[in-house]
This record gives C-alpha cells, sequence and structure tokens, in this order.
C-alpha cells in the first residue's frame, strides 16, 4: 500500500516512511492511496478475536511494509495490562436500548490519546529502522493537557526516542500538571513555559521550522519528531476500535451482522471520527456521523453551512481537548469526499492559512451533510449533561463525553432517527474531577486539593479511582523548571547531553 499526500498528485511513499516523516514535504497530510475493504463475513469472523487480534488484521491492510509479526510486536507493547485497566481495552456500555458507550479511556493516562500514543512509538522506531536511518528521535510536543501526557507515557524508555514536552505555566489542570511534572523514564524531560498554550505552542514551531537547529541535532545523530494527531500512525490505530465496538456489539447481541449504527463523536483536531468516517470506507456499517463540538462550534457551522471560517472568538472550556479552531484532519476528509482532488485542498488550505476562511462547493456541501451530522454544546449544557445522566442512569461523564450526550440528544429530538448509537467517551470523569463534582453536587470549593476530589467523585460515583491517578500522590515532582522561550534549545541539548 503506498501512501499520497492530500496536497499533490506525484508524492508517493510506504507506510514506514509517512510515519517517519509525519508531514509530507508539500505540507499535505499522509493518505492512503486506497481504503482496504473488510466484508460482513470479515467483521463476523472478529468476534472470536481480542483487540489485539483485531488491531492486528486492521493494520496489517494498511503497514504493507510491516511483517505481521512486527504489528503484532507493536500492538501487543500497546495494549496490555499494565498500560490497560481492562482486559477488553475498549469496553461498551449500555445506557438504554439505543444508545451506547465506547469508554476509551482505560488507558494509563485516562483518555482516549492512549489508543494511539501507546502504539505510535512502536510504529515509529520500527518505520525508522525500515527506513535505513539510526537516529535517535527526539518528540518535542506543546500540549494542552491529554497530549502531552499521554506522549510521555508512550514513549517512555522506549530505545531510540528521546521526548520533551512543554506545557503553558497556566494553561493546564492541576491533575494534568502534576502528572507530568511526576512523570518517570529516563528518556523524558517537561518544562513549564512562561504564557499561554499559544505561546507554548509557537516556540515549539520555531523550532521545528530552525533549519540551522536541525542540521546541528542531526550532527548529533539526533533527528526531531512530532507525535501530534496528524501522524498517520496515531491516525490508523483508531480505526480499530470502531470495528472492535461493532464485533462487540454483535458478540453481545445488541446488533445484528449487517445492522448499521450512528457513532457520535466528541471532536477537536477531528481525528477520532475520522477514523470512523475510514471505517466506514472500509465497510464497516454506519449510518451517520455525529459531530459533537463545544462552544468552539467551528466545525458545526461548517457541516451545516460548507464555510470553515476561524475568524472567531477562541473559548476555553471544560472540556479543553476540544478547544480548537483548526481542525487538522478535516483535510483527509475533504481530500476523500472531493474524489483526491489535491489541487481543490491545496487552495482551501491555502485560503485558510491567508485569510482563517474558505468555502466548499454545493456538491460538497451535499456530501458532507449525508455523511455528518454537526451540533454543539455549550458550557452549561454540559454540566446539565452530567447531571441528567447521572441522575437517569447513574453513569457519570466527563465533560467532553457529556458535550457529546448533548449533541446525540439534539440529534434525536431533530431527526428521530431510532438507529442504535454509540457516544464514544474519551476521558475518565476522574481527569476532570473538579467540573464533574460541580456537575453533580451543584459546587466544589476553590481551594479543594485534587486528591479529596478524586475520593469525593468516587463515593458519588461509586466508581473506582484509576490507579495511575490515584498513585500520583505518592509521586516525587522530577520537574519543575519554568523556561522562557529563548531558553528552550538550551534545555532541549541538556536533555540530549550535547551543547
Ligand atoms: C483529543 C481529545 C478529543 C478530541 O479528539 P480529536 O481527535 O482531536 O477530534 C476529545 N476528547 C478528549 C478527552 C481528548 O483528549
Amino acid at each position: 500500500m503506498k501512501y499520497k499526500s492530500t496536497r499533490s498528485r506525484n508524492l508517493e511513499c510506504s507506510a514506514a516512511e509517512a510515519i517517519k516523516m509525519g508531514l509530507a514535504a508539500d505540507g499535505g497530510l499522509f493518505v492512503p492511496e486506497r481504503f482496504p475493504a473488510f466484508s460482513l463475513q470479515e467483521i463476523e469472523d472478529m468476534k472470536s478475536l481480542s483487540y489485539n487480534g483485531r488491531a492486528v488484521k486492521i493494520l496489517s491492510r494498511f503497514l504493507t511494509d510491516f511483517t505481521e509479526e512486527e504489528i503484532k510486536e507493536c500492538v501487543d507493547a500497546a495494549y496490555n495490562k499494565s498500560k490497560f485497566e481492562t482486559e477488553s481495552i475498549t469496553p461498551v456500555y449500555k445506557l438504554n436500548q439505543q444508545v451506547y458507550f465506547l469508554e476509551l479511556w482505560h488507558g494509563i493516562t485516562c483518555a482516549f490519546k492512549d489508543m494511539a500514543l501507546q502504539i505510535l512509538p512502536h510504529l515509529l522506531t520500527k518505520s525508522i529502522k525500515k527506513t535505513n536511518d539510526d537516529k535517535t528521535v527526539v518528540i518535542l510536543v506543546a500540549t494542552s493537557g491529554d497530549t502531552g501526557k499521554a506522549a510521555l507515557e508512550g514513549f517512555r524508555d522506549i530505545d531510540g526516542t528521546k521526548i520533551a514536552v512543554f506545557y503553558p505555566e497556566n494553561g493546564v489542570s492541576s491533575m494534568q500538571k502534576l502528572q507530568m511534572t511526576t512523570q518517570e523514564g529516563e528518556n523524558v524531560v517537561v518544562g513549564a513555559i512562561c504564557g499561554n498554550f499559544d505561546d507554548a505552542q509557537s516556540a515549539v514551531k520555531a523550532i521545528f521550522t530552525d533549519e540551522e537547529y536541525k542540521a546541528y541535532l542531526n550532527k548529533k545523530g539526533f533527528m526531531l519528531s512530532s507525535a501530534n494527531s496528524i501522524n498517520w500512525g496515531r491516525l490508523v490505530p483508531q480505526i480499530v476500535y470502531y470495528f472492535s465496538c461493532y464485533a462487540d456489539m454483535l458478540l453481545s447481541e445488541e446488533i445484528t451482522l449487517g445492522e448499521k449504527v450512528n457513532f457520535v463523536v466528541p471532536t477537536g483536531n477531528f481525528g477520532d471520527i475520522l477514523a470512523g468516517y475510514y471505517a466506514m470506507l472500509m465497510g464497516l456499517p454506519v449510518n451517520k456521523l455525529v459531530c459533537a463540538s463545544n462552544k468552539n462550534n467551528v466545525l458545526t457551522d461548517f457541516i451545516n453551512t460548507g464555510i470553515y471560517n476561524r475568524n472567531r472568538t477562541f473559548y476555553t472550556t471544560s472540556s479543553p481537548s476540544m478547544d480548537i479552531l483548526i481542525s487538522s484532519n478535516l483535510e483527509r476528509f475533504l481530500y476523500d469526499i472531493t474524489g483526491n482532488d489535491c489541487a481543490r485542498v491545496k487552495g482551501w488550505m491555502e485560503e485558510l492559512a491567508a485569510e482563517g476562511r474558505y468555502e466548499i462547493p454545493d456538491i460538497s456541501k451535499q456530501k458532507v451533510k449525508e455523511i455528518l451530522w454537526g451540533g454543539y454544546c455549550g458550557e452549561e449544557d454540559t454540566l446539565l449533561a452530567i447531571k441528567d445522566t447521572f441522575e437517569a442512569y447513574g453513569y457519570v461523564m466527563d465533560p467532553h463525553t457529556a458535550v457529546a450526550k448533548n449533541v446525540y440528544d439534539q440529534y434525536f429530538f431533530e431527526t428521530g432517527d431510532t438507529t442504535k448509537s454509540i457516544i464514544l467517551s474519551t476521558a475518565s470523569p476522574f481527569k476532570f474531577n473538579r467540573d464533574v463534582l460541580k456537575a453533580l453536587t451543584g459546587g466544589v470549593a476553590e481551594d479543594a486539593d485534587e486528591f479529596s476530589l478524586l475520593d469525593d467523585l468516587a463515593k458519588i460515583s461509586g466508581m473506582k479511582i484509576p490507579q495511575s491517578l490515584a498513585q500520583l500522590k505518592s509521586k516525587s515532582v522530577r520537574f519543575d523548571e519554568t523556561l522562557k522561550k529563548a531558553n528552550m534549545r538550551d534545555f532541549v541539548n541538556k536533555s540530549l547531553g550535547i551543547n
């Protein structure tokens, strides 16, 4: 299987090269030249496989330059008992006759980013070897919370890699900060950056585009790479849980073979929902993909009007991993629905960069609406969704999942569609304990400490505190440095043992 760029016709490479490079040389995103098809019989056959067995089946069809043995090694290193608290990896919870939750947060950092970031380091290091490179990869990440911690856990102590994560000094929750400052592993460093997330991100971007610095690192045997969600090695593992969920629902006889289902996805960078669309292209029986946004509703407007316009106020919400105005992976979706029209896609992305806006033609607007239904949920309604769902069913959602639940309710109200619907649950409520408790009890003391909040939430919900969060209490802080942007290269150099 060859990979192409979304922005030009002649670029072509292997899966290993696509994963190693992350972004195509023309600025486009890597896409497979076609999507492998799975018959209903093959989907039925997945019933008898474990999550890992299903993952090997799916990844093998995309990563054709990897042996099945290599893929199995990657899969088993990622999805196992030391990294996930549940045997089934992604359990399905039945809320009622029509609504289910696909829980993607039983991994070590308690958010769905683990699904991709536990396996990416293994795919990446194998890809580098395959392309005859022997450099040590240096992963640089700017994070507003979930990604940084998941990347640290994914890359910790992986041979041939080093990772440096930068977070905005005052831009992450206390729990997220603690998760990062206590990070273990011989090849990791973490730094706080003076300023907000944009400062941290632009500082990391500046390093990535500093050719002189990159050449210097190369000479010393290092190569820079990012772990962001446009890397094909992060996207492809996310297709697996859509199939796995369907197989599990066949197994528990909630659906019959061939029955269509809806997936409702809390969306930020459009990676998760895109993986669902790819599953649909591969033959998974999907009726609608419901795209749920928070108050940053740029995607809702796009789906409803065909106009993508990032020129709007940016809101900080209780679902921070969805606070995004440029959903990068949408580019891959546009490429597909225009029949791989790379010239058009390139034009829109250039308009987006220059003016912050583009509009797709009527025929594409129709196509978007056939596949997607878009809605958004404001802050008050997010907390209400948590409270109402708990009171009606005893089920506790985190704020990201609650956004999706609210948007599903809007979808059902407007369409009356009784298709069985699966809401992707993307974070443990314990990770966002403060807002969840606020929703459930009406108020939380400003100065309440994180661990007493975990206990409170466990008491009210009857759920077990995830071990990885409970254990933070006894861990010591390893990284307490706050850096100015100008000092980041020195910080990285020091961690690599060069100067
Ligand atoms: C990253 C994230 C999302 C958004 O996923 P995208 O792939 O960026 O659309 C939703 N919820 C949580 C908890 C996340 O960490």
